[in-house]
């Protein structure tokens, strides 16, 4: 049963969007429909990434959408969260290569690189051509990063890395990582590199069994006496306050992603709903309990495109704050994950396969809570911001 998705939109949503804006959404919607749609079930079961979506994405520009120069398309902060959001209704996966090109790498060479780094960089990959990863997390520093045990050594005109980094996506199709290490010659503090992939001592495996961002590439990072020049240093970046930087642009864009995942979900329940019959040979939809479940999806999805808008109309203004952008994580993600499972089991047992997008965005949304801070850090955010009083 082919469900064509129809757009939701309850209290005239896009009467709050400019014409551009509108534009780069639709565009977003139909490249999705054209090129996602049709692939990317197969891509899951394949636990494939599909790399040759990358060109045509850059060419719609896609990466470091949301930048100035370098070929970047300049969007506004709200288009470019337009774009995620019409990206993760396709998939999360796709979103998150996204995400970490743009926001977890272009963006931190952008604010803390050298005009070299910035140059030799920014261009090709807002052309796809070369590719980045984020190197945070460490096997045992997830959530408190600042524990993190890699080191950089200054030896001569160079620096010497060691360090193990986990869950690290796009990790083995990576040109270049973004290696965030404590240097041991200015009092372990928190310093960004720029590894190329290339280099000896640099090791990328990918973590296999995974039942949840099956089209993303995730992997491991060692990295074992690593010498880069000191060029490579981004020479702005400083403290856990500079990665932190990285992870409020992605997961300001992650929070319109969610928005999109969900409503992938809840149109395909909607229509399933009411061609489904049970019961005196009824649709599905005129049963009261199955109306509660898509009234509190259309409520949730409303609220939280809202909530959003107003996020990147302060982000686009200047006025966004870290809270607000915690916020928005937080609840969309779980208003997301929420609605997957509920549109699951509006489906019944057809919830369950892949011949429809349920249960492989339920899946996804879960990496999607706990990467970028889990569900309850951005409580303790939200809560340190209210209370004034930090209780990590
Ligand atoms: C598919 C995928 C892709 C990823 N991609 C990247 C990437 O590209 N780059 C990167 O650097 N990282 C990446 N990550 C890692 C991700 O950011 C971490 O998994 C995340 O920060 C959580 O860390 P953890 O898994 O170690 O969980 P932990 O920190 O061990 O947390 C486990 C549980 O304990 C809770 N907890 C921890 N501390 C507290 C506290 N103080 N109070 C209350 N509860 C607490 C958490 O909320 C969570 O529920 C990725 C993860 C996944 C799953």
């Amino acid at each position: 049963m082919a469900l064509k998705f129809r757009g939701v939109d309850f209290i005239e949503f896009d009467s709050l969007l400019s014409e551009d804006e509108l534009l780069v959404r639709d565009n977003t919607r139909k490249w999705v429909e054209e090129n996602v749609i049709p692939i990317i079930e197969q891509c899951n079961r394949d636990g494939r990434f599909p790399r040759e979506l990358v060109g045509p994405m850059a060419e719609l520009g896609f990466f470091g959408a949301n930048l100035k120069g370098y070929g970047c398309a300049e969007m506004s902060n709200v288009e470019y969260g337009l774009v995620m959001q019409e990206l993760e209704r396709g998939d999360s996966g796709l979103r998150s290569f996204v995400s970490v090109q743009s926001a977890l790498c272009m963006y931190p060479i952008y604010a803390f690189g050298s005009d070299e780094q910035k140059n030799a960089w920014l261009p090709a990959m807002q052309k796809g051509e070369k590719l980045g990863c984020f190197g945070l997390t460490e096997p045992g520093f997830g959530s408190n990063p600042g524990g993190m045990r890699t080191r950089a050594k200054k030896s001569g005109k160079e620096y010497v890395l060691n360090g193990e980094k986990m869950w690290i996506t796009s990790g083995t199709i990576a040109d270049v990582a973004i290696i965030w290490a404590k240097v041991e010659d200015e009092d372990d503090k928190i310093r960004g590199f720029l590894v190329e992939t290339d280099r000896p001592g640099f090791k990328a495996d990918d973590i296999h069994g995974k039942w949840s961002l099956r089209a993303s590439v995730t992997s491991g990072l060692s990295l074992q006496d690593v010498h880069v020049p000191e060029s490579n240093l981004l020479p702005k970046s400083g403290g856990l306050k500079s990665p932190l930087m990285c992870l409020n642009q992605a997961r300001y864009g992650i929070a319109w992603g969610a928005v999109g995942a969900a409503m992938a979900c809840y149109d395909c329940a909607l229509q399933y709903s009411l061609l489904r019959k049970q019961f005196r040979d009824q649709p599905i939809a005129s049963h009261q309990l199955v109306q509660e479940k898509l009234a509190w999806m259309i409520s949730e999805i409303t609220k939280a495109q809202l909530l959003i808008l107003q996020v990147g109309r302060l982000k686009d203004a200047g006025k966004v704050e870290h809270q607000h952008i915690s916020m928005g994580k937080r609840n969309n993600v779980w208003m997301a994950l929420e609605c997957a499972r509920m549109s699951r089991d509006i489906l019944g047992a057809n919830g369950v396969a892949d011949d429809y997008p349920i249960m492989r965005h339920l899946m996804n949304l879960e990496s999607v809570k706990t990467y970028e801070g889990t569900h309850d850090i951005h409580t303790l955010i939200i809560g340190a911001s209210v209370t004034g009083v930090e209780a990590f």
